[in-house]
């Protein structure tokens, strides 16, 4: 009943052709096929960048670095504001491509375009904020203080989930701080790679500034070794799975490189008694079923008291039941498909193996037509290890407890730490969650997805410890440097040391 509903690929190819038009990208061809999972077909091919294509990039964005650098910071923000204004201008566009490649409903996809608008205006008003500190020197007639300093090119790696966003937070702060970018964006997700890029090289254009200050390079884990092992990237910041960043963090670190860890995370809600049922129910189906369960920040452990898990769980699988599955472009559309056939076997795979452990499938679960899946809640006996692995699917495990020390061991007991939420009344459980948990994120009474960029956003332990968006994320683009300055005609040693 679905497939006949669904928009046609010819469809989806007209309107990627119009969205990618109207960003100024031009005719395509190449051997990098860009997909749809809304159909599971092709679009049209897409230019490939080889390993020299890489390190043309990586060579370019060094050379503007050097112009880029002598840039006022406020200068440098006036360009984020032009890119903040086309995005606006292009939202629209920008979103029906998220959409036709990524498989996000509408209304996640523009806000997902919402989320770069948002991050360059930000990064507009931190480009007067780059502030270092000045401390009171022990030595008189000296002053100590801190400057920052551009670091050089960073090299983004980002995942098919977040296509667009991801770029843009580390893509606008990076240019406000003096660096160039060169980003590999997910194979999944080429195109709406190249209109972020045409959008920013417009505005380049528009403000004078220099040339390849942001290169795509379409390539694969491979190539992309060149961007991994390049002495002349400063920085790594890499978005994707734990695999991924076990992989790359190694090699970045043997070349004395920096690293910003974006990866897996397996969230969970611990629901209290004295929750709001109606309102917790309303969180966890956003941040569990939303974006299909993909999303690193997607609910996917749900710990809730042995009170009130019934009446929860009855509420939940209600909600479910009627959730409305599909193509993305369908009206009421809430969950639209996995990303690919990988996507939708592991999640098979991880049902099944939750069933060996003793799990029980209380909704939902079943494949449909074409690259379409069922949220599904298991209940599960205990935390077994396929509880404690990241699937990249709409899997919601519910466990149950009758202590809070019981709930955040269960809680911290996995090998991720992104995001995390408490639903409670009770103002004293709140706060020792908020200290309990081991989450780079940790909200109370919201589920865990759905985040502001004026947050630092990231996580601990296998997650990978990056923080980038809001915040002080910033000074992981940037060098700081420590300066003594003495306008004294004496040259006292610190610590009282004498040498004569
Ligand atoms: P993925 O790891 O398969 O790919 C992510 C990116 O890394 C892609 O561009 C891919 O080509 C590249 N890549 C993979 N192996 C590489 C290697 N060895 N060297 C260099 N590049 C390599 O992830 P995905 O399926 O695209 O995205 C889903 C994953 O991303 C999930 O685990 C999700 O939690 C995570 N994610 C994390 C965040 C976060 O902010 N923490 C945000 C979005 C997605």
């Amino acid at each position: 009943a679905i497939a006949s509903t669904l928009t046609t690929t010819d469809e989806l190819r007209n309107r990627a052709r119009v969205a990618l038009t109207a960003c100024g990208v031009g005719a395509l061809d190449g051997p990098v096929q860009a997909r749809s999972p809304i159909t599971g077909e092709a679009l049209f091919g897409v230019p490939g960048a080889d390993a020299d294509a890489v390190r043309t990039a990586i060579a370019n964005a060094k050379t503007a670095f050097e112009t880029w650098r002598t840039v006022p910071a406020p200068v440098r923000g006036a360009l984020v504001k032009r890119l903040g204004e086309l995005l606006t201008e292009h939202k629209a566009d920008l979103a029906e491509l998220v959409t036709i490649e990524a498989g996000k409903i509408p209304s996640e996809a523009l806000g997902e375009v919402q989320e770069m608008i948002d991050i360059c205006d930000f990064a507009v008003g931190l480009s007067r904020q780059l502030d270092g500190r000045t401390m009171p020197s022990e030595r008189p007639g000296h002053r100590l203080m801190e400057t920052w300093h551009p670091l050089g090119v960073v090299g983004v790696i980002s995942a098919f989930n977040f296509p667009v966003a991801v770029w843009s937070w580390n893509t606008a702060i990076a240019l406000v701080c003096g660096d160039t970018v060169v980003w590999k964006p997910s194979e999944l997700t080429s195109l709406t790679a190249l209109a972020s890029a045409a959008l920013l090289d417009r505005a380049a254009r528009e403000c004078g500034a220099p040339e390849h200050l942001n290169a795509v390079v379409v390539t694969d884990a491979e190539t992309a070794q060149v961007l991994v092992d390049s002495p002349d990237v400063a920085l790594v910041s890499a978005t994707g799975s734990e695999r991924m960043g076990a992989a790359v963090a190694p090699r970045v670190a043997a070349r004395f490189g920096r690293a910003l860890l974006e990866l897996g995370g397996n969230n969970a809600a611990v629901v209290a008694p004295s929750a709001d049922l109606e309102l917790a129910a309303r969180g966890i189906v956003f941040s569990a079923a939303g974006t299909a369960g993909q999303r690193c920040t997607t609910m996917r452990r749900l710990i809730v008291h042995e009170d009130v898990a019934d009446a929860l769980v009855e509420r939940l699988t209600g909600i479910y039941a009627s959730l409305r599955i599909g193509d993305p472009y369908a009206d009421d559309t809430l969950v639209g498909p996995l990303i690919n056939e990988a996507g939708v076997e592991a999640m098979q795979r991880a049902l099944a193996q939750a069933v060996e452990d003793g799990g029980e499938v209380l909704v939902g679960g079943a494949r449909r037509e074409g690259l379409y899946v069922e949220p599904a809640i298991v209940r599960m006996p205990a935390q077994t290890k396929i509880v404690q692995t990241e699937t990249f699917a709409p899997i919601l495990y519910v466990l149950t407890y009758r202590e809070l020390d019981e709930a955040v061991a269960l809680h911290n007991d996995v090998p991720q730490g992104l995001s995390s939420s408490i639903f409670t009344t009770d103002q004293r459980e709140a706060e020792r969650f908020l200290v309990a948990s081991d989450c780079g994120i940790v909200n109370v009474n919201i589920g865990t997805s759905g985040a502001e960029i004026g947050g630092a956003f990231g996580g601990e332990k296998t997650t990978g410890g990056g923080r980038e968006s809001g915040s002080d994320a910033w000074r992981a683009y940037m060098r700081r440097a420590t300066n003594t300055i003495n306008y004294s005609d004496e040259l006292p040693l610190a610590q009282g040391v004498t040498f004569t």
